[in-house]
């Protein structure tokens, strides 16, 4: 199993960044349960731990003890930025320590590649700082910087669902890449007493291909490929 470790920063007493009617915190806390949610149902092999999964305090020791007790294999501290409301853009960071052919570099290498494909940002590069979250954890680190919540065109971005959907993908899509995971199968086979009649994706054809047997079969099996 591999083990992923997601911290939506800030939460309770601490909002984060403010702007655009909107708290830090709490686009954060959404994007990190999305890709809480897409790891777990959309891959086998995988387990999930996260710093929060509603709004409460953490403190970043317990946030890194916690990931540090529980062995993670990566630890995904998610985040979005602030600065003087014209500044726009994603940008990563790992720990100012690290070499560019580290590990944990490239594994950041394929995140940034992974995210910034589809958050539709400005691009603003892969940077390194002496963050607690990357100095005081285990195993691999990044921080990811989801754009900037005071500026206006990123902000509108923050309240879009199907914006927050594709970060998080881009998040799962990395950590997929990075560690292989196996996606789990989609596809159903129907096998009416004791020889396949089809496999389908789509629910509704699994169903009609039941109701089509039923008056006459002896045993219908639905089974994951
Ligand atoms: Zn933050």
């Amino acid at each position: 199993m591999v083990k992923i470790y997601i911290d939506p920063g800030h939460g309770g007493t601490d909002p984060g960044a403010t702007g655009n009617g909107l708290l830090e915190k709490n686009v954060n806390l959404n994007l990190a349960l999305r890709l809480r949610d897409i790891l777990l149902n959309d891959y086998q092999g995988v387990e999930v731990r996260m710093s929060r999964t509603t709004d409460v305090t953490r403190t970043l020791a317990q946030r890194t003890n916690d990931a540090n007790s529980w062995s993670a294999d990566y630890y995904i501290s998610i985040h979005c930025n602030a600065f003087n409301g014209t500044t726009r853009g994603y940008e990563d960071f790992i720990h100012s320590s690290l070499s560019p052919t580290s590990v944990t570099a490239q594994r950041r290498d394929i995140m940034h590649q992974e995210i910034t494909r589809v958050n539709g940002l400005v691009n603003r590069g892969k940077k390194s700082a002496n963050f607690h979250v990357l100095r005081e954890t285990n195993m691999s680190a990044i921080l990811t910087e989801n754009g900037f919540i005071d500026n206006a065109q990123d902000a509108a971005l923050m309240k879009s669902s199907d914006w927050l959907h594709a970060v998080a993908k881009g998040h799962a899509d990395g950590v997929a890449r990075i560690f292989n995971l196996t996606p789990v199968s989609r596809v159903f086979r129907v096998i009416v007493d004791g020889v396949q009649i089809g496999a389908f994706q789509e629910p509704q054809n699994i169903s009609n291909a039941v109701l089509q047997a039923l008056p006459t079969a002896g045993s219908i099996v639905i089974e994951r490929t």
